[in-house]
């Protein structure tokens, strides 16, 4: 059998963070996504043991992973205001302790926005690479204060809406020359994003990625969110459609599915519908990878 991505889906913690186990095994999944809390609340409690262990234990009997937690989207680390950069840092810190007392190894994350007022300012190089330098200040300051952690923090590309930063892949890599200690940071490229801040799958596959991996590097990817797309290549309009049944369509999502330089990463899907969705779509991606 060849190797292919391991597939998942973000499912649902309502009722406890364990109920996001059955709920990956029903949709035929390999690995999962999930929130580590209810995303609209700055802070949760610290988890407890017991929260801990029931997560954790009923985990360790099945086969899933690599899992990923994707952080709250209150968290703006790219805020020019001090204060509500601290207060990011700080709710970012809160979900990494999550992340590595549940086990799991990726903790994805949004960048940020640099929220200048001013329209003409949206694509303003420096205003935007001052905003990527605050998001490595928080990290340096979220790895320093916790060393010896396994989980990695992962930098998901960004859409492009409003004054959102991390879109382009030099600007990822602007983050990650910031970094001083690179052992624990991922990337994560999620399709709709891409497609909707100007990578277009359909047409130049390839050279996208070999436009990731001259500036990124191949060695910092650990995962992608599949998406389908809503809205039109370079839109930088977030609105994720199901696979095959969006603008991206389904030739390119076999691209991804037969790519040799993406079959050692795990995938997570985003789509609209829920498990009823994701079960066939899985299993349409699977399909794709043998084709
Ligand atoms: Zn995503
Ligand atoms: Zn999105």
């Amino acid at each position: 059998m060849h190797i292919i991505m391991r597939l998942g889906a973000h499912v649902s913690v309502a009722g406890g963070l364990h109920n996001a186990i059955p709920a990956a095994i029903d949709i035929g999944a390999d690995t999962f996504q999930m929130f580590s809390k209810n995303q609209r609340q700055w802070i949760a409690k610290p988890l407890t043991n017991e929260e801990i262990t029931a997560f954790k234990e009923p985990l360790s009997k099945t086969e899933l992973g690599p899992l990923m937690i994707h952080d709250s989207y209150l968290i703006n680390m790219g805020s020019p205001d001090e204060g509500k950069g601290k207060r990011a840092q700080n709710a970012f810190l809160e979900e990494y302790h999550r992340c590595e007392d549940l086990g799991v190894a990726y903790l994805n994350f949004h960048p940020g926005s640099h929220t200048h007022p001013k329209k003409s300012m949206r694509d303003d190089k420096t205003v935007r690479y001052e905003a990527l330098e605050r998001i490595a200040e928080h990290m340096n300051t979220t790895l320093d204060q916790t060393k010896g952690y396994k989980s990695k923090l992962v930098i998901e590309n960004a859409a492009g809406q409003g004054t959102n930063v991390g879109i382009k892949f030099e600007e990822i890599q602007h983050i990650i020359d910031n970094i001083d200690d690179k052992k624990r940071i991922g990337v994560c490229i999620d399709t709709q994003h891409a497609w909707a801040s100007g990578y277009d799958w359909r047409n130049d596959f390839d050279n996208i990625w070999d436009n990731f991996n001259d500036t990124v590097g191949m060695e910092h990817l650990v995962a992608l969110h599949l998406n389908d797309s809503k809205s039109d290549v370079g839109s930088r309009v977030d609105r994720h459609d199901n696979i095959g049944m969006g603008k991206i369509g389904k030739e390119a999502f076999g691209r991804f599915m037969k790519e040799k330089r993406l079959k050692n990463l795990a995938a997570y899907l985003e789509t609209p519908g829920g498990p009823e969705m994701w079960k066939p779509e899985i299993a349409a991606l699977r399909k794709l990878a043998e084709k």
